[in-house]
C-alpha cells in the first residue's frame, strides 16, 4: 500500500518535510488552518501595500539553494535574490548610524577604526566561524538528534570545537575584541537564536559567518517569494493543501495515529509530521497518554521572544533608515533582562525597522515607503491595545529623532501584531514568535524529540525541535524529520 502522510501546517518545516516526501513517491496531503500558505512568514497585502508577515532577513542562501538542489531545481527558478549594500544600518547608543557594509575589506576598515589591530582578529575569528558553520551546517544541523551517539564520530569532539559549545558567545566575542560597539554588532545575529549571548553557545559565531561572509539578501517581491517558490515546487511534486483546515484531533489507535479530525472532516493517513508549535500538537491535538512531555517540561523550557509588530504604510519617502536597521540606541543588557531573566514590558526597548521599499518597488506604492517595526519582547506578557500604542509612541518618537524627520503624520496605514495574534493564528506556545531558544541546554538532543515516543508513526518538525528557530534551520528540520520518517519504512 503507497503510504499517505498527513502533514499539519504549511510554514516552512511543514513545506519542506512535505516535498521531500512526495519526491520520494509519497501520497502527502497539507492540511492548514489559516486561509494562506505560510505560516509565521505569510503575506497581507492593504492600501496598495505589500507586506511580509513574519521574516525579513534572508540569511545563509546555500541553505536555500541547497533545498531547491534536491529537486533539481534552483533559487532563481521561483524567485530573484539580490544582495544588500550595506547589509544592514546599526544606530548605536551615542545615536552613531552605522552602515554595515557588504564588501569584507570594508568591514575591516571599519573594525581598525573602533578598534586598532581589530581587522586581523577579524579575520581569525572569521576562520573559526567559518569552520563551525561547515561543520554545523553540513554536519550537526542534519542530525536527527535522537541519540547522543550520532555525535560520537562528530568532529566537534575534538579540540577547540568541543570548547566552543561549553564557553559562550558573550566570552568568546570578548576574547577577542574590547571596543563596545564592535561587540555589540558581533553579538546581534544572536537574538535570531533567540537567547542571551552569556547563554548561547559560542558555537553559534557560525552565524557571524552567515552573516559578514555569506551576506544579507532579499527576495524581489517580499520574503513571501520564499514561500510560493517552495509552494510550486510541492505541487509540482504532487503534494496536496487543504487551507483553512483547522487540525482538532489526531486520533490515535493501537500506537499509531490513525486520522487527524479537522473543521474540514477526517484525514487517514498511515504518518503524519505535524509543523504546528510543538505544545500545541503535544498537548492539544493528543490525548493525554500520548503526550511527549509533562506541562512541568514544557514551563521550564526557555521559548525565544515574542515580538510587538508594526506595519506602517507611509505616504512619503524616507530619509536617514536603510532595508534592514537595527536600533541599538538603548541598552541592550538592560533590554535583554526584560526579555529573559525578568519578562515584562521592557522600559526602553531596542527595536528593529525594515523597510523593503528602498530595495523593491513592488511593495509599496509610488512615493510611499513599507515600513516594519519589530520589538522583541518577552513570551507571556499581558498584550492590548493600550499597550501597544505605548510601544509605538516610544518608537515612533526614537525613530523621528534619530532619523530627524516627521514620520507618524505620514502613516496611511497601521497594523499591530502581537502576542494575542501569534495565539489565536498559529497556536504558538505562550504567544512565542520564534520558537525556543538554542541554549545549550536546549540543543541538539536536548531539544523536543522530532518523534513521539508512543506513536510510531508521529512526526514533529518545525522551530521548536531540531535544530531552532529561523527560516533556514525550519527548511532543514523539514528535510531531517521527513529522512527519519522514510527511515522507518525501509
Ligand atoms: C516576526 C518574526 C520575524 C522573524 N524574522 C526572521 C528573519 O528575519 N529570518 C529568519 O530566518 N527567521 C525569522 N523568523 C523565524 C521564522 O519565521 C520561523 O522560524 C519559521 O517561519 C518557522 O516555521 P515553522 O514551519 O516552524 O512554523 P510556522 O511558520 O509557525 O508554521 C506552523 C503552521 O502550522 C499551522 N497550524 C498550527 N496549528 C494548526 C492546526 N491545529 N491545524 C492546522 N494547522 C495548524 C499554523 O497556522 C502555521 O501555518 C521570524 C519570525 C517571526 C514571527
Amino acid at each position: 500500500m503507497k503510504e499517505k502522510i498527513i502533514v499539519v501546517g504549511s510554514g516552512f518545516s511543514s513545506l519542506a518535510a512535505a516535498t521531500t516526501l512526495a519526491n520520494e513517491g509519497k501520497d502527502v496531503t497539507v492540511l492548514e488552518k489559516n486561509s494562506q500558505i505560510g505560516g509565521r512568514a505569510r503575506q497581507f497585502k492593504s492600501s496598495g501595500f505589500t507586506f511580509d508577515m513574519g521574516p525579513s532577513w534572508y540569511w545563509m542562501p546555500d541553505v536555500f539553494e541547497a533545498y531547491f538542489k534536491r529537486s533539481d531545481k534552483k533559487v532563481s527558478d521561483y524567485y530573484e535574490l539580490v544582495r544588500l549594500n550595506p547589509s544592514y544600518q546599526i544606530i548605536f547608543q551615542d545615536k552613531e548610524m552605522v552602515d554595515i557594509p557588504a564588501a569584507y575589506q570594508e568591514l575591516k576598515a571599519l573594525f581598525e577604526k573602533y578598534e586598532k589591530g581589530s581587522a586581523v582578529k577579524l579575520d581569525k575569528f572569521l576562520a573559526e566561524a567559518k569552520y563551525k558553520y561547515e561543520v554545523g551546517m553540513n554536519d550537526l544541523v542534519h542530525k536527527p538528534s535522537q541519540s547522543i551517539l550520532e555525535f560520537a564520530q562528530w568532529k566537534v569532539i575534538s579540540g577547540v570545537f568541543r570548547l566552543q559549545l561549553f564557553n559562550s558567545m558573550s566570552n568568546h566575542i570578548r576574547k577577542h575584541f574590547t571596543n563596545k560597539k564592535l561587540i555589540e554588532l558581533l553579538e546581534f545575529p544572536v537574538l535570531f537564536l533567540g537567547a542571551k549571548p552569556q547563554e548561547t553557545p559560542a558555537l553559534y559565531s557560525l552565524m557571524n559567518y552567515a552573516d559578514i561572509m555569506l551576506g544579507t539578501w532579499y527576495p524581489i517581491g517580499g520574503m513571501y517569494k520564499i514561500v510560493e517558490g517552495m509552494t510550486i515546487l510541492a505541487k509540482e511534486k504532487g503534494v496536496k493543501f487543504i487551507l483553512d483546515c483547522e487540525v482538532k484531533e489526531l486520533k490515535a489507535e493501537n500506537g499509531k495515529v490513525v486520522k487527524a479530525v479537522t473543521t474540514k472532516g477526517d484525514f487517514e493517513g498511515t504518518h503524519f509530521v505535524s509543523g504546528a508549535d510543538y505544545n500545541h500538537t503535544d498537548k492539544q491535538l493528543l490525548s493525554k497518554e500520548f503526550h511527549n512531555y509533562s506541562e512541568e517540561y514544557w514551563n521550564k523550557r526557555k521559548m525565544a521572544p515574542s515580538s510587538l509588530l508594526f506595519y506602517l504604510g507611509v505616504n512619503k519617502r524616507v530619509k536617514n533608515l536603510r532595508h534592514h536597521n537595527l536600533f541599538f540606541d538603548e541598552s541592550f543588557n538592560q533590554h535583554a533582562a526584560e526579555i529573559y531573566d525578568d519578562p515584562k514590558w521592557p522600559s526602553n526597548p531596542l527595536f528593529y525597522i525594515c523597510v523593503p521599499s528602498l530595495t523593491d518597488k513592488t511593495v509599496a506604492p509610488e512615493g510611499s515607503e513599507n515600513v516594519f517595526v519589530l520589538i522583541p519582547v518577552a513570551p507571556d506578557l499581558e498584550d492590548n491595545d493600550a499597550i501597544r500604542e505605548r510601544y509605538y509612541n516610544k518608537v515612533m518618537d526614537r525613530l523621528e529623532s534619530v532619523t530627524e524627520q516627521k514620520i507618524r503624520e505620514h502613516i496611511i496605514y497601521k497594523r499591530s501584531y502581537a502576542h494575542k495574534d501569534f495565539i489565536s493564528d498559529y497556536h504558538s506556545f505562550k504567544g512565542n514568535a520564534y520558537g525556543l531558544a538554542n541554549t545549550l541546554r536546549q540543543t541538539a538532543i536536548l531539544k523536543p524529540s522530532l518523534r513521539n515516543k508512543k506513536l510510531r508513526n508521529l512526526f514533529y518538525t518545525g522551530q521548536l525541535t531540531t535544530p531552532g528557530p529561523g527560516v533556514p534551520p525550519s527548511l532543514i528540520s523539514g528535510q531531517v524529520v521527513a529522512k527519519e520518517l522514510l527511515k522507518t519504512l525501509s
